[in-house]
């Protein structure tokens, strides 16, 4: 069993945490540290790590507490470097397409398309279940067999975005910006129809932009395309 809870997935904060059997594993820490604990259903000193994807706040604004509590906390050296936290004992420096283990999680980064320093996602193992992890990237290029369990971005649908920068609701560097590093409605539709989903048995949709995104029309249209359980986080 892998269970994951969401402590919140925008712009404005991303944090999850995986459970299976005893262990526990935090996917990224984009809200303060009371936020976070108030979230979590179990302690931090529990945690077996924390990895961060890349170093933008919405997804690593606790980490200097979470090094504070002695959490382990994974990252690229670039990630690190633009955290300004390289040389802590608890930060450990991970490296895309090197496989990596956290207590007995299995973990493999890879690189993602951003506009940060060293981004990665994360093909997360355990046991049976075996997790993609993508978010904060323009798509995706990476092809994993045997996923059961699929984490992945859902920024904004295009034409949604195209209307609110027609009408002023969004400034056109801003949609620029976004059509750059983030993944939309159509590019994972298109990932999800290049991959082979037998044996993904959840879908979590993650980072919808408030302006931008229909949450109902993104779980529909991604419910039909794969006929599995899909959760907006
Ligand atoms: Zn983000
Ligand atoms: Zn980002």
């Amino acid at each position: 069993m892998l269970e994951i809870t969401s402590i919140g997935s925008s712009s404005r904060g991303n944090c999850y945490l995986l459970q299976s059997g005893d262990s526990s594993l935090l996917l990224e820490c984009g809200f303060s540290i009371k936020e976070i604990r108030a979230g979590l259903p179990v302690r931090i000193s529990s945690l077996d790590g924390c990895l961060i994807s890349h170093e933008h706040k919405d997804h690593s604004k606790a980490i200097r507490d979470l090094l504070r509590m002695a959490v382990d906390c994974y990252m690229t050296e670039g990630t690190a470097g633009a955290l300004g936290i390289a040389d802590h004992h608890r930060g450990h420096t991970i490296v895309a397409g090197k496989v990596m283990k956290v207590s007995d999680w299995t973990i493999l980064p890879y690189p993602t398309i951003h506009d940060a320093s060293e981004p990665v996602g994360f093909v997360i193992q355990k046991g049976k279940n075996k997790l993609l992890y993508a978010t904060d990237t323009r798509y995706l290029n990476v092809t994993v067999a045997g996923i059961t369990h699929l984490m992945v971005e859902c920024n904004y649908i295009l034409d949604l975005l195209k209307e609110n920068t027609a009408s002023g609701l969004v400034p056109r560097s801003v949609k620029n910006r976004v059509l750059r590093t983030h993944m939309g409605l159509d590019t994972l539709i298109k990932y999800l129809r290049k991959i082979n989903t037998k044996t993904i048995k959840q879908i979590w949709l993650l980072h919808l932009s408030d302006l931008n995104s229909d949450e109902e029309r993104i779980l529909k249209t991604v419910q039909g395309i794969t006929g599995k359980e899909v959760i907006i986080a």
